[in-house]
């Protein structure tokens, strides 16, 4: 019996289930099953009223049998070992999903950056590159984004670690902004590789775009960009939602609308986000209603994109979800309880690993860049893309078809048979026969 709340146990559950359908050895399941490194760091900063407080960071380094490691660094109070851990199984799972040659790793700091002033967080995100530089590098562990990191914090990060080894890395970081060895198209990657799988998922489920309701919980990076795509394509997007509430709308919301009212309650000077859900009163028309992150989830539309943070559909609520398809923008939004029910209720729900894919696709690209110190136009980038995400999916969905298994299970079919492969080739199993 896991805890359907630790993501480290559902992402352990999730491997061992899929791992014993392609009857993986033991010896190369129990590696699968925890990180290879974790780092933990403990990082001063002077505060700008000249105290100084400490805060604790991780770094998760999960699998690297396919190649050097990947995952973001996330900035957010709730942050924990567990957490940190899981994401990394899921960064080594999801590079697998897309068969991108990349391990698995993620890092995150406890800490609310809406707290901070800026040049507390540059001090911050300089401290944690200190405490852990020895073990990145583009042939190591390449960090990236995530929840509240930006391209400005990536271009600290790379400052500092080259700073500290002497010498110009740009490939030991992406994310970046154009200007320090940036992908163009990589801050609407992660969005643009969902809109793909989505519009591959309206085809099986024999919908067109004009009649497809979305809701999107989470709008910031991935979220919004999302909406924006969606809306723009002529999908109905009509309700989204920030850490503050949300709004619906029956009629359809304009994500760039919505946007600028976000930006307008924003205070810059701290980090601190606006709401999304301050569109109903500045447009004062009874047409948008206010609801809440959690009502949200359960409204009736066709498809649902949890964009936000984990653990959202849980055993609790997963009865009252009444969206056809999930297409999960956010890393592990859905516990192993919720999926069982949503199976049963014949909800289709396209994982993270596969879903997200392609924010970590396109810093793979960043990186290939960084490599040639020559860079693409944002097109050649999302033809590449969209080629990796249509491949991806078409893998997973015949692999749930032939194995007649969920999507999510499908997917970690693909993935742990293509990093046991590798695990393998390296000597890593266990072999039953004396050499
Ligand atoms: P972000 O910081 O840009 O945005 C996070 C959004 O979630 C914000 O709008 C915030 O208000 C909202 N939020 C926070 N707590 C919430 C709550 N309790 N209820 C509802 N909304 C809440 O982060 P992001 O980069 O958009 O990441 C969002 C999710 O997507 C995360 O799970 C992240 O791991 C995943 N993801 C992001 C990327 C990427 O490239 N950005 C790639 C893969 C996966």
């Amino acid at each position: 019996m896991t805890n359907e709340n630790n993501p480290f146990e559902s992402a352990q559950e999730l491997i061992r289930s899929a791992a014993h359908k392609l009857n993986i050895e033991n010896s190369l399941l129990e590696q699968l099953l925890e990180p290879m490194r974790i780092l933990e760091v403990n990082i001063p900063v002077r505060m700008n009223d000249g105290t100084t407080q400490v805060f604790k960071g991780f770094r998760s380094q999960h699998n690297d049998a396919r190649g050097p490691m990947k995952g973001g660094i996330r900035f957010h109070p709730g942050v924990t070992r567990d957490e940190v851990v899981a994401l990394s199984m899921w960064m080594t799972m999801k590079c697998a999903t897309v068969n991108i040659p990349l391990g698995g790793a993620k890092g995150g700091i406890i800490v609310n950056p809406k707290e901070l002033t800026e040049g507390a967080i540059e001090r911050l995100s300089r401290g944690y590159i200190r405490g852990i530089y020895k073990y990145l590098g583009p042939t190591q562990d390449v960090p990236a984004p995530d929840v509240y990191t930006t391209p400005q914090i990536m271009a600290w990060m790379l400052d500092e670690y080259e700073v500290l080894v002497g010498g110009k890395e740009p490939g030991m970081i992406t994310g970046k902004p154009l200007e320090v060895g940036g992908a163009a198209g990589r801050a609407s990657a992660t969005a643009q590789g969902g809109f793909y799988c989505i519009e591959k998922l309206i085809e099986k489920m024999k919908l067109n775009r004009m009649d497809t309701t979305v809701a999107i919980q989470g709008f910031g990076n991935a979220g919004s960009i999302m909406a924006k795509l969606l809306h723009d394509a002529g999908y109905r997007v009509i309700a989204v939602s920030d850490s503050k509430g949300g709004v619906f709308r029956s009629q359809g919301i304009d994500p760039t609308r919505a946007l600028d009212v976000k930006a307008q309650s924003a205070h810059l000077a701290c980090y601190e986000e606006g709401k999304v859900c301050d569109i109903s009163k500045i447009k004062q028309t009874k047409e948008y209603k206010p609801i809440s992150n959690d009502e949200i989830l359960e409204l009736e539309v066709d498809i649902l994109v949890p964009a936000a943070l984990e653990n959202v559909i849980t055993g609790k609520n997963a009865k009252k979800i009444k969206a056809k398809a999930i297409v999960e923008l956010a890393n592990g939004p859905t516990t192993p309880d919720a999926d069982k029910e949503l199976a049963k209720k014949g909800i289709i729900v396209v994982p993270d690993i596969l879903a997200n894919a392609g924010g970590v696709t396109v810093s793979y690209f960043e990186q290939v860049q960084n490599a040639y110190n020559y860079y693409w136009e944002e097109e050649e980038t999302f033809q590449k893309l969209k080629k990796i995400m249509d491949e991806s999916f078409a893998t997973v969905w015949e692999t749930k078809e032939k194995e007649q298994v969920d999507m999510r299970t499908a997917a970690y079919m693909v993935a742990i048979k293509r990093v046991s492969d590798a695990m393998r080739l390296r000597g890593r199993a266990k072999r039953f026969v004396q050499d």
